[in-house]
């Protein structure tokens, strides 16, 4: 009569959800580090969070490839005098042609700093 190996315990082993467990914290990490990336680049913190947690690899992602609207060179529509960002070919209330700008407005994360 050989004693039933205590190994047997953790095949299937309902009490002890363990892969729930490291998906939980796998989510955890991934919502810490889109919070932490999120914070150097001027955005949400709890928003990229959420995100990083919910869909951990493709908000982490999204995030990195995400570029903050506040850290753009702005500049002004000559026709209608709305602040677009740089990088617009065309004025987005007007929809003036815009050639690239002899005045720059600086972005908003560095207009705030000073
Ligand atoms: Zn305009």
């Amino acid at each position: 009569m050989a004693p039933v190996p205590s190994e047997r315990r953790l095949d299937g082993g309902k009490d002890y959800p363990l892969q729930e467990v490291i998906y939980l914290l796998l989510c955890l990490g991934f919502g810490v580090a889109g919070a932490v990336v999120a914070r150097i680049k001027g955005s949400s913190m709890f928003l990229w969070f959420l995100i990083s947690a919910i869909v951990p690899v493709f908000g982490l992602i999204a995030l990195v490839l995400y570029r903050s609207d506040r850290e753009e060179p702005r500049r002004q529509c000559p026709g209608c005098g709305r602040i677009v960002k740089i990088h617009d070919a065309l004025c987005t209330r007007c929809g003036t042609e815009l050639e690239y700008p002899d005045v720059v407005i600086e972005p908003e994360a560095t207009a705030q700093r000073g």
